[in-house]
């Protein structure tokens, strides 16, 4: 059995679309199938739409939750009731063809555990693009696991590797990050990112950024290891600054003068130290929000 999890948030437009394409998609597969879809809270009429069709067709099944809890944790939730053996996740928008699907799942009956989407090219504005670009490239080479480059959540795994990914007990979800962290046998498959056809992005820039930040300090401890490097860095700036002053006194009898510079260099240091403190911070916080395990996401209504 297979079982697709689907976030969806506000994409009344949608639906009609998302329902035909999934369970052509999958049926192509087999006809032992769940269609999860995972109500973010939605207030369109995106939930009453789910549930009409979730009349016509009972392996669309609809989860409700009690409010927006965002997109990483309405796939959480959606995970957490899937049945299948094999269990894919794509974006309720179709911004991820689920006719995909068939793809990785051929790959997954062969030898692989896990099969992740690479987007290739991305139909997206240049500065979301150059975005997303970065953010690739800094979580690859600063974290501490092997994620790949331009990997979304749109994937297929086996049940074993979902097993393992919500046994992991994080409050800050990132997903790829797990799927990556647990291992097993993974692999990519290209395929062009289509542009959204209805409907809005329900991701601002800030909620991006903060995808992103989540990224990095889940899976990273190179922001607080940078601290110390530019602590240490800094220190020997000084000693050789202070040895130029002491041989300039010695040999030539005069101290450097200088207040702006003085200013400057005092102006210079706050500024980072708050900025240390802000790492700091960003790591406590978490720690906090780790030790309260509040429950992830409050599903209201079960159609299944
Ligand atoms: N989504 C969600 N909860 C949210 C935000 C988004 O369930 O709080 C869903 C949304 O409906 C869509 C998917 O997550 O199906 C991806 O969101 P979106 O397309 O807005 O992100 P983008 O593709 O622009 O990164
Ligand atoms: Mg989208």
């Amino acid at each position: 059995m297979i079982s697709i999890v689907v976030p969806i948030y506000n994409e009344e437009s949608l639906i009609e679309e998302l329902f035909e394409r999934t369970i052509t998609a999958i049926s192509k597969i087999t006809d032992s199938f769940e269609i999860i879809c995972v109500d973010d809270g939605s207030n369109d009429n995106t939930l009453n739409k789910l549930v009409s069709f979730h009349k016509q067709e009972n392996r669309f099944k609809v989860l409700s939750l009690s409010r927006n809890f965002g997109h990483q944790r309405a796939i959480l939730a959606g995970l957490s009731y899937a049945k299948g053996e094999y269990i894919g996740i794509m974006d309720g928008d179709l911004q991820d063809p689920p006719e995909l699907f068939g793809k990785f799942y051929s790959k997954l009956e062969n030898e692989f555990q896990v099969v992740y989407g690479i987007r290739k090219k991305r139909k997206e504005s240049i500065i979301k693009k150059f975005a997303y670009w970065m953010f690739y490239r800094i979580l690859k080479s600063w974290s501490e696991i092997d994620i790949h480059l331009d990997s979304g959540d749109f994937s297929m795994f086996t049940r074993e590797v979902l097993n393992e990914m919500l046994s992991m007990p994080e409050q800050s979800v990132f997903l790829r990050g797990m799927r990556s962290w647990v291992g097993f046998r993974q692999t990519g498959v290209e395929y062009e990112r289509n542009r959204r056809e209805k409907g809005k992005t329900k991701y601002s820039i800030r909620k991006l950024l903060q995808l992103a930040a989540n990224g990095i300090f889940s899976f990273s401890y190179v922001p607080i290891k940078f601290l110390g490097h530019l602590g240490i860095t800094i220190i020997l700036f000084s000693i050789i600054y202070a040895i130029y002053i002491i041989v300039k006194k010695l040999f030539y009898g005069n101290m450097p003068q200088g207040f702006t510079t003085l200013i400057l260099v005092i102006i210079f240091f706050s500024g980072i130290q708050l900025v240390s403190i802000r790492i700091l911070g960003e790591y406590i916080v978490r720690t906090y929000k780790e030790t309260k395990k509040r429950q992830l996401f409050i599903i209201k209504d079960k159609f299944l």
